[in-house]
């Protein structure tokens, strides 16, 4: 039996789409990526984490038309409107969308989050979440393991916002490929019992949204945070992508509040490198539609 999963990066930024056009990029949105499991060919389980500005454009240029007829779940890691602006759109597109009968409605998508997080959806979203009927907020709590098919999920609380959390998940038997959600991120999460779930990732999407420490201004972590903290070391990132280790990759970025301003995906990476040699093979700038693949020994 054939089985994999594969993870997808549906869009990767933090600034508008407007703002990065003046820096040459033509299409885009916020971050959100696409969890899928795969079995002979067939999608068991798709997992949309967060469905920010750019989402549904994301999916209609990445995924197949067969994904909106696949099992969904969505998991959002904080209220901030760059994380959920699509939510219930996409969930009206889903749950409207025909069956064999002209009159079917599929039952409302799943919605992970927490209560404080929820409390966001409902005030933006609150016509899916009640007389529309397609969205269901299903609670997580922070350390403690969601289960999905063939996911476990921990979402591990951060400081960006009330209700904030980061995610890991974990597959396989023996759990041995880990993929870590590192957006959106203030102080970074260097405690030795966050660490521990954080650590030796297959791979790890990190927010930075400058390239200088402005977290008091911005809320978010930056470049000069992730490598002078000591955070990326501790990660232990390896990139061998024969074994499916492939490191670390940037999102969130923008670059926006930084005084020399934006820079593109070529020009950060280029930066990165002569900064922080050290780190060059481990740290990498997501794209938009990046795909990483990971085998399942059943
Ligand atoms: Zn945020
Ligand atoms: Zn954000």
């Amino acid at each position: 039996m054939t089985e994999h999963v594969i993870y997808r990066q549906i869009n990767k930024d933090y600034a508008y789409w407007i703002e990065k056009r003046q820096i040459g990029q033509l299409k885009g949105g916020h971050v959100a990526g696409l969890l899928s499991h795969i079995v002979e060919g067939q999608v068991k389980q798709n997992i949309l984490i967060d469905a920010g500005l750019g989402t549904l454009e994301g999916l209609a240029d990445i995924v197949e038309d067969a994904f909106w007829d696949e099992p969904l779940a969505i998991f959002i890691t904080h209220g901030h409107i760059d994380h959920h602006a699509e939510l219930m759109i996409l969930s009206e597109i889903y749950c409207q969308r025909r069956g064999v009968d002209i009159h079917d409605i599929r039952p409302p998508l799943p919605v992970y989050c927490t209560v404080e997080t929820q409390r966001h959806l409902f005030s933006t979203h609150r016509y899916g979440f009640t007389g529309g009927a397609t969205l269901q907020h299903e609670l997580v709590l922070p350390g403690s393991t969601v289960r999905l098919g063939s996911f476990d999920l921990t979402p591990l609380a951060v400081d960006h916002f009330e209700g904030a959390v980061i995610y890991v998940i974990q597959f396989d038997f023996e759990h041995q490929h880990k993929i870590v959600i590192g957006w959106d991120m203030t102080t970074l999460p260097l405690a030795v019992e966050q660490l521990a779930w954080l650590h030796s990732p297959s791979l790890a999407l990190l927010e930075a949204t400058t390239w200088h420490p402005i977290a008091g201004e911005t809320s978010h972590t930056s470049i000069e945070d992730l490598v002078t903290t000591g955070f990326l070391d501790k990660l232990h990132l390896q990139f061998v992508p024969a074994q499916e280790k492939y490191g670390a990759y940037l999102v969130h970025y923008s670059g926006r509040e930084d005084a020399e301003g934006m820079l593109t995906d070529q020009q950060l990476k280029q930066k990165f490198d002569q900064w922080y040699p050290q780190l060059a093979n481990v740290v990498r700038l997501a794209e938009r539609g990046q795909t990483w693949r990971f085998s399942l020994n059943a």
